[in-house]
């Protein structure tokens, strides 16, 4: 996977190699479902235009306890030297020395693995100590847009939450068959269409509101759960039965609610804006995706 904010470079290296999955933009955009990564590779950021917190805070984050981080450029700053002199706006300093890295990296949970900077190399290896990603924190909903999202799993029991008693029987899907982009979306409501697969079932491509949550009562609280509802009016019961989905949108966090009144009303709405969104002709364009089985 590859970040960066030159197209042509995307380009170039699509060109070498179309699996190889590249963002364009800045680092700290990167939509956190494209992680978790244990091992990342900065090239000659550190001399940029990035305060060092920006840049490694949002790497860190990104990464599992234990991953390594990177620098590293061939030639080290006597190659930089002459670009920085044509760039001086976006080359800022020379890759730091040792010292200037250690107060860079001070407060941050990363520690010295290797450290080389001569004429043949700038090469530096750190190491996260304690990934802030595997501990809760504050998601910014704004950053949610790495869709479209295609994933298909097992439709198995939930736990009788009475889902269907309030009119919105959910389709809970198999988290272990789900890839992880899907089961480690921020907690909340998301949008998109979905199929289920089986014999003498409709096997119409129907639109759905998707709630991942957990399950906060039990021991094993950091339990995913996501679960389906989908717009339509099925003949019965399809457990085991395969739901194909494609996820296109978020429409709002996990909130806690003060009476099942109003959890229901806030249904109600989730599913008019699924609706109407998914009535967006991109959005609608998805319905017949070759994803789906006609
Ligand atoms: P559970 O706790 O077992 O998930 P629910 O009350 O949430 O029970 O009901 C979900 C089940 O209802 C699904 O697994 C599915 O078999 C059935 N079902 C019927 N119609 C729908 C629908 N429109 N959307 C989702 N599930 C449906
Ligand atoms: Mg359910």
């Amino acid at each position: 996977m590859v970040a960066h904010w030159s197209l042509l470079e995307l380009a170039s290296i699509k060109a070498a190699d179309d699996e190889i999955r590249c963002w364009h933009g800045n680092l700290e955009k990167l939509p956190h479902s494209w992680g978790t990564y244990d091992a990342v590779f900065l090239g000659h950021s550190p001399a940029m235009a990035f305060s060092a917190s920006t840049l490694f805070e949002s790497v860190i984050s990104r990464c599992r306890t234990g991953a390594r981080v990177v620098i590293n450029q061939s030639r080290g700053n006597d190659f930089l030297a002459p670009y920085r002199e044509l760039y001086p706006h976006i080359l800022l300093r020379d890759l730091p020395e040792l010292e200037e890295l250690q107060s860079m990296i001070n407060n941050l949970p990363l520690d010295f693995i290797s450290f080389q900077s001569d004429s043949s190399a700038y090469l530096v290896a750190l190491e996260v100590n304690e990934s802030p990603s595997e501990t809760p924190k504050e998601v910014n909903y704004e950053d949610i847009g790495d869709f479209p999202l295609y994933a298909s799993a097992k439709v198995v029991t939930g736990f009788g939450r009475g889902s269907k008693q309030m009119g919105v029987p959910t389709a809970n899907l198999d988290p272990e068959e789900l890839p992880k982009e899907v089961r480690e979306l921020p907690k909340g409501v998301y949008f998109g269409w979905v199929q289920v697969r089986g014999e003498g079932l409709d096997a119409g491509v129907h639109k759905m509101v998707m709630n991942i949550g957990n399950r906060p009562t039990f021991a094993d609280s950091d339990a995913t759960t996501v679960e389906v509802h989908i717009l339509h009016d099925y003949e019965g019961d399809f457990y085991g039965k395969d739901a194909a989905i494609v996820v296109l949108g978020f429409i709002r966090p996990e909130m806690k609610f003060s009476s099942l009144d109003a959890l229901v009303t806030r249904i109600g709405e989730d599913i008019k804006k699924a609706r109407s969104s998914l009535e967006e002709e991109v959005l609608k364009s998805y319905q017949t995706d070759r994803f789906f089985r006609m």
